[in-house]
């Protein structure tokens, strides 16, 4: 797989960065979707600069998802694979501490971003008659959790986001799958890890690490590696499947 042009939303953070590395590795171009100007100046700095082109935009805001498409078709003439893939998981409140504005903002970022990623990824790939999409969903698609209402409801709707879109666009040469992580050495879980233990982020680190069957956290490039299969056709018979990326934990 080379000379592929990938989109990533998100693509300032760990996960989102990890997936273009592994791309930029096998020669393809990334497109890097994220909120502020310079942490994507830095992620292209990081990744080495070249075949790299970054773009503000805010996945809850419709104008902002059309550009990323548009600017990329401009550009590129086409979106080979997109990882709609930004993400928040906090405020971290029980159901009835958290506000109604907590959990619409919640589910903003991480369901309609998604929804809106592919309302706008989708009619392209149908335009080219091929493409590929791989949604960031987590392990929070499959389980409950006390105090994580927002992110939980947000994930488990993209799995469904995930298997409705491969059923619209399965005789368009187009897959959609997810990946489903949980516990990667990223911003987000350093985040969990000291709103669990304010200030001893290592102590709360080594208890969740027990609940790891591997008993350790995950990598983004472990991550990256499964998102990376799924984007390519060796996965040509794949699609509204959710890839758990997670030392085992949903085995638990
Ligand atoms: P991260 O915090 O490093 O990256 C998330 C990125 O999304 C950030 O760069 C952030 O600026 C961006 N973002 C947030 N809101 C945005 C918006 N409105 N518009 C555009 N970009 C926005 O965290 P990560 O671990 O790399 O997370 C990537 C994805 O992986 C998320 O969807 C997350 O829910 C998912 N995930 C992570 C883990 C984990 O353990 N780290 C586990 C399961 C799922």
């Amino acid at each position: 797989m080379t000379n592929k042009i990938v989109l990533i939303t998100g693509g300032a953070g760990g996960i989102g960065q990890a997936i273009a590395k592994e791309h930029l590795d096998n020669g393809n171009t990334v497109v890097l979707v994220d909120l502020k100007e310079d942490s994507l100046n830095i992620a292209k700095e990081n990744l080495g600069g070249n075949n790299i082109e970054i773009i503000v935009g805010d996945v809850t805001d419709e104008g902002d998802v059309k550009n990323y498409v548009d600017k990329t078709v401009e550009k590129f003439s086409r979106v080979d694979i997109f990882y709609n893939n930004a993400g928040v998981n906090g405020p971290f409140k029980p159901i009835k501490d958290l506000d109604k504005n907590e959990f619409e903002k919640i589910m903003a970022i991480n369901t309609t971003g998604v929804f809106l990623g592919l309302k706008f990824v989708l009619p392209q790939m149908e335009k080219q008659g091929f493409g590929n999409v791989v949604n960031t969903a987590s392990n929070a698609a499959y389980i409950g959790s006390a105090g994580m209402p927002g992110y939980i409801a947000s994930k488990h709707a993209v799995a469904g986001l995930t298997k409705t879109a491969a059923l619209e666009v399965g005789d368009k040469n187009i897959r959609v799958n997810a990946i489903a992580p949980a516990a990667i050495d990223t911003d987000m879980l350093t985040d969990i890890r000291n709103n669990l233990s304010p200030g001893e982020p290592e102590k709360s680190g080594e208890a969740l690490k027990q609940g790891i069957p591997f008993g350790r956290f995950g990598t983004p490039a472990e991550v990256a590696k499964v998102a990376y299969f799924l984007g390519s056709e060796d996965a040509s018979f794949v699609t509204g499947s959710l890839y758990n990326v997670d030392g085992g934990m949903q085995a638990d």
